[in-house]
């Protein structure tokens, strides 16, 4: 159902359903919703369930429920990444009709053979295969980047410069097994469904140049950015699949989940709120979030 009383912009959460809810993952989902609400935004769902290896029968909908539950409660259909591939190929060939992109046969080993340093997340590719026919049936494309600088301002963490050609190289946009990269399924996805406001994990920060680069290359405005403070385990990580069951947020522990989150986006929430229903504590963010409070340090989840 549209509100009509929100403008036409959107924020949005797009969980990957690799497992259960993860507190970290709750702070994701919640800082996107209030900061959307807070901004008079429709707040979009979207399954990133492009990995389909990884993907978790029945996580999806578990994740949606919790969310339910929760009182973050969103705006029209979820989108499914996995049934999205259309519009990416569609994508993909306008890359290909302005010479943007160029196929490559590249192994992992060649690419880290020939990589001149350490980048963002993985080695920078040297670019092997930007003047060389690469030939094959199980052919990449990659994104050719250019010298220069990818700048925008984070709502949190400020302003951010990077340049794509020293810190990550010409990117993958589709793999080599048909699969498209998150790069350019998030940046289709969000284009197609009108968002303005993408506020996700810190653990993002160094994809956005990466994601600017290619709205521009499509044609396109970028939207706003707020990456949020991550929620680690207390061993200093990421949460994933092998943590521990007492830590995953489920139906009996939603109130102090949710309080936990608001404590990790700088929000003090008062403490009779302990023994509140969920939708009493939403309540209280709804009217009482201050996005300025938002720190940009991660936190350790408390034992
Ligand atoms: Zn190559």
């Amino acid at each position: 159902m549209t509100d009509l009383s929100l403008g036409p912009g959107a924020g949005r959460f797009a969980p990957s359903p690799t497992g259960s809810l993860h507190p970290g993952t709750l702070v994701a989902a919640l800082g996107s919703y209030l900061l959307a609400r807070q901004a008079g935004l429709r707040w979009l769902l979207r399954i990133d369930d492009l990995d389909q290896p990884r993907v978790v029968t029945g996580a999806a909908d578990e994740i949606l429920r919790l969310l339910d539950l929760a009182g973050l409660h969103w705006d029209g259909t979820p989108l499914w990444q996995s049934r999205r591939g259309t519009r990416y190929a569609e994508a993909l060939q306008q890359l290909k009709r302005d010479q943007l992109v160029y196929p490559c046969s590249c192994s992992r080993k060649d690419v880290l053979a020939s990589a001149p340093h350490a980048g963002e997340d993985a080695p920078v590719y040297a670019g092997l295969c930007r003047a060389r026919a690469a030939r094959g049936s199980r052919l990449a494309w990659r994104l050719r980047v250019d010298q220069q600088v990818i700048q925008f301002r984070d709502q949190v963490f400020g302003e951010q410069v990077q340049s794509l050609a020293d810190q990550v190289g010409d990117f993958v946009v589709m793999r080599a097994d048909g699969v498209f990269a998150y790069q350019l399924a998030t940046v289709v996805d969000d284009l197609d469904s009108g968002v303005t406001q993408v506020v996700r994990g810190a653990d993002l920060l160094s994809s956005t140049p990466r994601q600017i680069y290619l709205y521009q290359c499509l044609g396109k405005n970028a939207p706003d950015y707020a990456h949020l403070p991550l929620l680690l385990s207390a061993d200093g990580q990421k949460f994933s699949k092998r943590h521990c069951l007492p830590s995953l947020v489920h139906e009996q522990n939603l109130t102090p989940m949710l309080l936990l989150a608001l404590q990790v986006l700088g929000q003090n929430p008062p403490a009779e709120l302990s023994t509140a229903p969920p939708l009493r504590v939403m309540n209280w963010a709804l009217s009482e979030f201050d996005p300025l409070k938002i720190p940009s340090a991660s936190r350790v989840m408390p034992r």
